[in-house]
């Protein structure tokens, strides 16, 4: 039987998307995939508020967070680490042999826009990054006051990681000053996982320019030159831009703003559902993110346990990550998800509780 999923990534993914998937093969440098390459693009700008350009990868998100680090730090970046996800930035950086200085945070706490401003000050970065969703703990961090900081910092490249909150929360990338905001299809997008898309700033390309070694495969300056002609550099996973075209469609059928609030509430009804059975958050109050919840598990049962019992309805959560796993659960409530699906689901935990 199908498990599903409510786990943070892959997510479920609905059969027309599946099936988007199957349109018959065009080859890359036809028209048909102008157009098609096109019109994703400018939807993906209407789902950010943005008038940047936006680079489809066909590669998973960490490519993306490569392909950023190597095209937009030249001396030092800023890491801020707040979970499992935020610490990749500063292993990314590290791994192609830039300076990393660390803001290390509590795990569960959000990313405060003081600790930023205090290390900017010094002049010594030229980007900073973070998750704006912690998937690992269920923490979204306050953009707005954080792009606040950095705008008083305007040559320091604003890298946001936002896996698995995009599509799901409201990311108004112009107003904000992002320059590079990212994300895989496999989370909130609800696509099967191996594309990823970021929108790249000016500035960012700017930077680029000034930069050396930005390597091969992600090379901004040649992703750009193809997506001046609505192509990409080698041969991307054209079905899966088929399916994202195609979901980018419904995504705007049912309203961007109507998206971001369904998560919102599915989100809120978790933590009530949470809180009325007396767990707590593993996320800092106030933070709690719109897709994922990371709950302490302070009844203490075996996640496994409650997965095994889940598999005979046909679904599936998650476990705390790395040390967390036991610790706490994770109930993602992001893409496709409705509602429904969450009522069903906490309604299958309690049977599980009460036994
Ligand atoms: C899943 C996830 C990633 C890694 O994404 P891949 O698509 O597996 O490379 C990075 N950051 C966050 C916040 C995530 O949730």
């Amino acid at each position: 039987m199908h498990k599903k999923l409510f786990i943070p990534g892959p997510t479920e993914v609905r059969k027309s998307n599946l099936e988007a998937m199957a349109t018959p093969m065009i080859g890359h440098r036809f028209p048909e995939f102008v157009d098609l390459f096109k019109e994703t693009v400018e939807k993906l700008q209407k789902l950010l508020y943005t008038n940047n350009i936006i680079f489809i990868s066909t590669s998973s998100s960490t490519g993306l967070m490569e392909a950023a680090m190597r095209n937009c730090v030249s001396k030092k970046v800023l890491s801020c680490i707040n979970g499992a996800f935020s610490q990749r930035w500063a292993d990314i950086a590290e791994a192609n042999g830039k300076v990393v200085d660390r803001i290390e945070i509590e795990w569960g706490k959000a990313v405060k826009p003081e600790m930023i401003d205090e290390k900017l000050r010094t002049g010594e970065y030229d980007a900073i990054s973070m998750a704006l969703n912690e998937t690992s703990t269920g923490v979204l961090s306050d953009i707005e006051r954080i792009a606040e900081v950095m705008k008083k910092y305007p040559d320091v490249m604003f890298l946001v990681d936002a896996v698995s909150c995009m599509s799901g929360t409201k990311i108004d990338v112009d107003k904000l000053g992002i320059d590079v905001c990212l994300a895989g299809v496999q989370k909130a997008f609800a696509l099967p996982p191996g594309l990823a898309v970021a929108s790249i700033s000016d500035k960012a390309m700017e930077k680029a320019k000034s930069i050396e070694n930005r390597g091969y495969y992600f090379d901004f300056l040649v992703m750009k030159k193809y997506y001046d002609k609505w192509q990409t550099p080698a041969t991307p996973s054209i079905s899966h831009i088929y399916a994202l075209n195609h979901q980018m469609s419904d995504i705007i059928e049912e309203g961007i703003e109507n998206r971001f609030d369904r998560h919102s509430k599915m989100a809120e009804y978790v933590r009530k559902w949470g809180n009325d059975r007396g767990f707590n958050m593993f996320s800092e109050e106030g933070y709690h993110s719109p897709t994922v919840s990371c709950i302490n598990n302070t009844k203490g049962f075996k996640v496994k346990d409650l997965n095994d019992f889940l598999a005979t309805k046909g679904a599936v959560i998650s476990n705390g990550y790395g040390t967390l796993k036991e610790k706490t659960f994770r109930i993602a409530h992001m893409g496709d998800t409705q509602m429904a699906d969450i009522e069903e689901l906490l309604s299958w935990i309690d049977e599980f509780l009460s036994k």
